[in-house]
């Protein structure tokens, strides 16, 4: 059984659940396939108060969603609320906008007739999703796909089973008909078959560069389109005008916000040179004030990581970057609790040759660096092998918004934390992946952009001749 939820924080093997059968995998299909033509014969309209009873349900349910979540992969209590909250607004944001975004587009075209674009569901999709926001994750695809009449076949990280398994019955209690979204606790294998099914025709996955090369491989094979939503090595770029305190003031939150795992956390805090001793000075005065502990005690602000794997993979990062010649600033001791806890560190003097240069740190570690102008810190923000986020912040924000346009990645705040909404894109650039999720652009990423034009009577004789038609 590789689905199994272990508490991070006490170690102790909470449940392990049973593998996908093969009947199971063809009843998913079977049951998704048939809600697609069922789906596609309804307005889009008629799925909105189901998906309203979602977000109700999610509010409801949020104390129990939250537990679940923090047990099976250790973030703060509160930290799970305020992300099944989110969840609920982004099924809210969905049932009420989805029918007029997905209202087929007018095209104005010469003189041919009435040209449209409908947006049309393409069928079954499968959702391959990661454990640290266990449910953000799977409502990022869910709510719009959902609207859009794509069923979704859910594989969740095999260390989230339990979050998965809620999440699933909250979409069955709202009434959803069966096969809107199956939770399969299958393997890599059984993921494939699913993608290589003729009646698959998407696939969605949040994850690593490792995951999404295998998956992306599959679905490139089988010629199913495809969205990947991969880590990021994200800079917070401080420039000279900055008011110190207010850059820490954002800078401690954003790199331990979900112990540090979050693939849009600030990772690369690059300081200009003016700026530099005070910031990593205060920045190591909030650091040292979190508290480790139980993630359900509201006392504790810094939680465990997920797994013993993810804390010793970091582990071995930091040592890796010392060893190359990286500094530690603050940090790096060992946290005398039982959980997988890694003590907020800052790293400093990490040259481009140094190993861990251009690793993600998916963990409570900071790498600050000092630039001396603009320039060397948009140079140092794009020398990267990812193109995720980025925040950048100023006392001006025109000033801020100009280097925000210079950065290489998917998305940039400036002068605030990375937020995540259902009317924004969330994705990135280079290898971090492609495509988006959320937004109109989240919502369309698997329809069909189906052109319609009902001509006029045609002119045989127009200059273009057949290639063309024009009206009489
Ligand atoms: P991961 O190992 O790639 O796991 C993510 C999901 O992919 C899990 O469900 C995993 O299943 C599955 N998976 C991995 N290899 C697979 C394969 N060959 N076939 C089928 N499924 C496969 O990622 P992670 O390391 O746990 O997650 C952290 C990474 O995700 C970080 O790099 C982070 O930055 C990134 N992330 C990106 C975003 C974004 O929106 N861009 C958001 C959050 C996280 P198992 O658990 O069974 O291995």
């Amino acid at each position: 059984m590789a689905y199994k939820t272990i508490n991070p924080y006490t170690n102790e093997l909470v449940k392990s659940y049973p593998d996908a059968t093969s009947e199971q995998i063809e009843h998913a299909l079977k049951t998704g396939n048939e809600l697609y033509k069922k789906w596609r014969d309804e307005p889009v309209i008629s799925r909105a108060a189901t998906l309203h009873k979602i977000a109700e349900l999610l509010r409801k349910n949020a104390d129990e969603l939250a537990k679940i979540a923090t047990i099976d992969m250790g973030k703060l209590l509160s930290e799970a609320k305020g992300e099944v909250e989110l969840c609920a607004i982004i099924a809210d944001y969905y049932a009420d906008n989805g029918p007029e975004l997905l209202k087929p587009t007018p095209i104005t075209s010469r003189n041919t007739g009435d040209a449209e674009i409908l947006h049309q569901a393409t069928g079954v999709l499968m959702m391959v999703e990661p454990w640290n926001f266990p449910y953000y994750q799977i409502m990022r695809v869910f709510a719009p796909n959902f609207m859009v009449g794509n069923p979704m076949i859910l594989k969740h990280a095999s260390n989230t089973p339990g979050s998965a398994a809620a999440f699933e019955k909250i979409v069955q209690e709202a009434g959803a008909p069966e096969g809107s979204l199956t939770n399969l606790f299958a393997s890599y294998d059984q993921v494939s078959e699913i993608i290589a099914d003729p009646r698959v025709q998407g696939v969605a996955l949040t994850g690593s560069k490792r995951g999404g090369q295998s998956v992306a491989e599959t679905a490139g094979r089988n010629l199913k389109k495809n969205s990947m939503e991969l880590g990021g090595s994200d800079a917070f770029v401080v420039l000279s005008d900055a008011d110190v305190d207010k850059a820490v003031d954002l800078a401690w939150r954003v790199r331990i916000y979900n112990a540090g795992q979050v693939c849009t956390s600030a990772k690369r805090f690059i300081v200009a040179d003016n700026l530099y001793d005070e910031f990593l000075k205060k920045l190591k005065a909030n650091f040292e004030k979190l508290v480790p502990g139980d993630p359900m005690d509201p006392k504790t602000t810094i939680a465990p990581m997920n797994s013993k794997r993810a804390k010793e993979k970091l582990q071995g990062q930091i040592d890796k970057a010392v060893a190359g010649g990286a500094k530690v600033y603050y940090g790096n001791q060992p946290i005398n609790l039982p959980g997988q806890f890694i003590q907020p560190t800052i790293l400093t003097d990490i040259t481009s040759d140094n190993p861990e240069f251009y690793d993600e740190m998916f963990g409570p570690a900071a790498q600050v660096f000092k630039v001396d102008s603009d320039q060397a810190a948009i140079d140092l923000a794009n020398d990267s092998e990812l193109g995720l986020g980025g925040i950048v912040v100023s006392a001006d924000p025109q000033h801020g918004k100009t280097i925000a346009e210079k950065i290489e990645t998917g998305m940039v705040f400036v002068n605030s934390f990375l937020v995540s909404l259902p009317e924004l894109p969330f994705g990135g650039v280079k290898g971090s992946g492609y495509g988006r999720e959320m937004s109109q652009l989240g919502l369309t990423a698997f329809t069909n952009e189906k052109l319609v034009v009902t001509a006029q009577e045609p002119d045989w004789n127009n200059p273009a001749g057949g290639l063309a038609i024009f009206k009489k």
